[in-house]
């Protein structure tokens, strides 16, 4: 193939088929329809923080983790952080607040979560803000029994907590935000010794506190690359961020 064409990601109408609002600050969407079968069908739906691009009735598009899927039903869920932003317009926390069911709207995907545990992994660091939660779940829920995960989440309220269920041994922490957003996490997990044995870190969350993980767990603990991945999932005063 020309290496200058990029390939098309299919799209799929889905229809909201339920609305359930998990936590203070999370909404769940249900989506189904019968285009979904062929989505749920792909090679990437079921990898670990697989997500697809949400296009909302009014056009515009977010990413979004697939939480789960229902295969019984042919319905994905899709969680929603309700963010409340008193200087801008957020489209798809604002959609997910207001969702009825019947509404409709786009699929583009789905894309590979990039979660990729090492065969010799011994042990495992998942850690995120709320927007990073899905993901986690669904990571957790399918790692392998053999690996211990320490799991540490920032969320909004204690309310904000929920379960979190893995094969996997796992202990989880949750943190309260400080001044900014990630702050508590950073503090929480830089310079932690490792358990014994080689290990992989997935971290996930506002732009600038992926950015200071990956470049400590880099340069400061020398993980090599293919041990650390980090995802900006949003970037503080920025709409649709996308990391370059
Ligand atoms: C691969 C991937 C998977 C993701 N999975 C999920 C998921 O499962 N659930 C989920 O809720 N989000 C997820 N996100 C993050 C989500 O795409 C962004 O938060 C997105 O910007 C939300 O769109 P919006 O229309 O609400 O706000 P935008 O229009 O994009 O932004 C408007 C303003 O709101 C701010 N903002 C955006 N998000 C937040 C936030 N979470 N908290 C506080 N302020 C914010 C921006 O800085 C900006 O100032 C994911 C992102 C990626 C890249």
């Amino acid at each position: 193939m020309d290496d200058m064409v990029k390939p098309i990601i299919p799209r799929v109408e889905a229809e909201v088929v339920a609305v359930k609002h998990l936590t203070p600050h999370m909404q769940r969407i249900t989506v189904g329809g019968a285009a979904l079968e062929s989505f749920l069908r792909t090679e990437d739906v079921e990898t670990p923080a697989a997500w697809v691009k949400v296009f909302l009735p009014s056009g515009e598009g977010r990413a979004y983790t697939i939480r789960q899927i229902n295969r019984e039903n042919q319905t994905l869920d899709l969680d929603f952080v309700l963010h409340h932003n008193e200087d801008s317009y957020s489209p798809a926390s604002s959609w997910a607040f207001h969702a009825q069911k019947g509404e409709r709207i786009t699929l583009a995907g789905p894309r590979a979560g990039g979660f990729a545990l090492p065969d010799d992994a011994a042990w495992v660091i998942l850690a995120g803000d709320v927007t990073a939660l899905p993901a986690i779940q669904n990571i957790a829920a399918n790692l392998p029994a053999t690996v211990r995960a320490r799991v540490y989440v920032e969320v909004p309220t204690p309310e904000d907590q929920q379960t979190i269920q893995s094969p996997a041994a796992l202990s989880v922490v949750w943190l309260e935000p400080r001044q900014r957003p990630g702050l508590a996490l950073g503090q929480r997990v830089l310079y932690r010794p490792f358990p014994l044995g080689p290990g992989y870190v997935w971290v996930a969350g506002e732009s600038r506190i992926a950015k200071e993980l990956r470049a400590h767990y880099l340069r400061e603990r020398y993980l090599e690359r293919h041990r650390v991945r980090t995802e900006g999932y949003w970037k503080v005063g920025k709409a649709d961020h996308r990391e370059g």
